[in-house]
């Protein structure tokens, strides 16, 4: 996603809204992820601050996940704030001649009009994304002879299987 800045440039304390429906596919890389149910939503800010363009702003995502534990799938929305510096490359190149260390190796930057935050969103995004996904707190998981989800209530198996003692015992009391 790229934002046009050329309105802030040389304007220090403006800032522009902006807000936009990005189409992206994280499921290939996010085993987590199943599908993606809606583009990425994204609104936030950016804010000429004189020393850099300050981004801050929002996104929030409605996907389908797999659940660990039933192995069923749910859908969730993703949601996350992000904040982010970019310097002009040009300003950081001449800091860097100057021996000044204020920006550290690594600082986004942007070069001409544009601010890509491309890699911004997808560390926010996978941020977002719990290692775990559970479908629900109370989620029972699944019947471990069969694999069934126990959540719509018993398997075959498990309405079949009776206790070892008191199958002894209803034999007993057959006798
Ligand atoms: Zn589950
Ligand atoms: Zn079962």
């Amino acid at each position: 996603m790229i934002i046009t800045i050329r309105t802030l440039k040389g304007h220090k304390g403006d800032f522009l809204r902006f807000a936009e429906e990005v189409p992206w596919t994280f499921s290939q890389e996010t085993p987590q992820i199943a599908t993606e149910l809606t583009p990425l939503m994204v609104e936030g800010r950016v804010t000429n601050t004189g020393r850099a363009m300050y981004v801050e702003g929002s996104l929030h995502i409605k996907v389908r996940m797999t659940c660990t534990r039933c192995l069923d799938d749910y859908e969730e929305v993703l949601s996350a704030a992000f904040t982010e510096e970019y310097v002009s490359k040009a300003k950081a190149a001449a800091l860097a001649a100057e021996g000044d260390d204020e920006w550290p190796d690594g600082v986004p930057t942007y070069s001409g009009d544009e601010l890509d935050l491309h890699q911004l969103l997808w560390d926010t995004v996978m941020l977002a994304v719990p290692m775990k996904t559970i479908c629900d707190a109370e989620c029972k998981g699944m019947c471990p002879s069969c694999g069934e989800s126990l959540n719509q209530g018993h398997c075959n198996c498990t309405s079949h299987r009776t206790d070892p003692r008191l199958a002894s015992l209803a034999d007993l009391l057959k006798e």
